[in-house]
């Protein structure tokens, strides 16, 4: 068997649709985001990166990196084994007493990336909660889809967030278990969900609600605890997912809900169970970078007029971008080719770094360049970027390409 011809015919058919995926060689400079190191052909120039999720710069917090380099001094790097097996070291257990402070709950439970959390929670959910049904919002993320698939449970998919067709599906579903999956912050569009009216259609039908918070933790409510902290409702949800490696800048991932509920997971999800827990000095990291969004509202502050302000550039110069009220801005180019050719253009002749976002992160038909401003980028960094937009909008003739 030639296994190359297999792998090399699907990546040129990749290369031909314009989705084979290129990353860019990065170099984070503490000090000095969101200004990076590109290692490129010929050497290295320095990028303004516009698509980081490390949306509030917590990377580079003086305290959370005072946290990691503190505990790797005293602990070393590695955990040293699963979290089972001499793995569970005591700054773990401070982080997940954090996370369960932050939203409310009564436990938490660490995982070794929001992927993982997803994966690992719904499979188990799925799989040991006889006779389960999980019915999962149309546009969620890959890691949810691939834990309901794994946990082998019936799945129903309801319209992105309507709740209506949840409450008809659930209906639909008669007296059997329910789970009910979706998302705060849809990560693409950064549209938000009706979150209250769709946890009132789980506490109609005694469906377990599960969200996924991964992109809206550190950013929204008066501690970070979310889109459900912010509305009130944390305390009706029954799992919160979220991550460590967005907001606040470091890696991980975890979910909260009840004691009995956490320690199902614990105990059933292989995805907990045999891996090797994250370093101590990430959970320190993450600790302290919890700790200071709980207290600290500027950075969020600092982000949403950036947000606003580069929207309202963008809008006086008729480039259109999907409107929602989240930190992302999906700047629409519809068409996989062009928008790679953009993402490189801004790249090479600008030096600003958006990735472009083609099929399958997104429809095909929708490409688009996700921009996430932050606190640290400057006017002049927001300058910059619309000019460039500005010339290219006109010079590639883009309009008529964009839905
Ligand atoms: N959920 C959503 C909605 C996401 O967008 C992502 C990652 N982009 C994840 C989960 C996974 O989180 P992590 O990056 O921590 O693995």
């Amino acid at each position: 068997m030639d296994f190359d011809t297999i792998f090399q015919g699907q990546l040129d058919a990749l290369k031909a649709e314009g989705n084979y995926r290129s990353f860019a060689d990065l170099e984070r400079r503490r000090g000095s985001f969101p200004t990076a190191t590109n290692h490129c052909a010929g050497g290295t120039r320095d990028v303004t990166v516009w698509c980081s999720n490390d949306y509030l710069g917590m990377g580079q917090h003086p305290a959370v990196v005072q946290a990691m380099v503190d505990t790797v001094q005293s602990c070393g790097t590695g955990a040293g084994g699963t979290r089972n097996i001499s793995g569970n070291t005591h700054h773990h257990l401070l982080l997940e007493a954090e996370l369960a402070d932050l939203h409310g709950k009564e436990s938490a439970l660490l995982f070794t990336s929001g992927y993982v959390s997803n994966w690992a929670a719904l499979s188990t959910l799925g799989s040991r909660i006889p006779n389960a049904v999980i019915l999962s919002d149309a546009g969620n993320h890959a890691s949810m889809i691939e834990g309901i698939r794994h946990s082998r449970a019936d799945k129903v998919l309801w319209k992105h967030n309507d709740w209506r067709d949840l409450d008809r599906k659930l209906y639909a579903v008669g007296d059997r278990p329910k789970i009910v999956a979706f998302e705060s912050v849809y990560s693409m569009d950064g549209d938000v969900a009706p979150i209250r009216e769709i946890v009132e259609v789980c506490e109609a039908h005694g469906a377990l609600s599960y969200i996924d918070e991964v992109h809206a933790v550190g950013m929204y409510g008066p501690r970070g605890g979310g889109v459900t902290e912010r509305e009130g409702l944390a305390h009706r949800i029954s799992l919160i997912e979220g991550t460590l490696g967005k907001a606040f800048g470091v890696v991980g991932g975890y979910i909260t809900g009840s004691a009995s509920l956490c320690d199902f997971i614990r105990s059933f999800a292989s995805g907990f169970i045999f891996t090797t827990a994250l370093p101590p000095a990430v959970a320190a990291a993450a600790t302290a970078s919890i700790r200071h969004l709980k207290r600290s509202d500027a950075e969020r502050m600092a982000q949403r007029d950036r947000v606003a302000h580069l929207r309202a550039r963008l809008d006086r110069l008729g480039i259109p971008h999907l409107a929602n009220e989240s930190h992302i801005i999906p700047v629409m180019i519809g068409d996989p080719v062009k928008c790679r050719m953009i993402s490189d253009i801004l790249l090479n002749d600008w030096g600003i770094y958006v990735q472009p976002i083609n099929y399958p992160t997104v429809p095909k038909g929708t490409e688009r360049l996700r921009i996430t401003p932050g606190p640290l980028h400057s006017d002049a960094d927001i300058d910059r970027l619309v000019s460039a937009l500005g010339t290219l909008w006109k010079h590639c003739a883009l309009a008529h390409a964009v839905a």
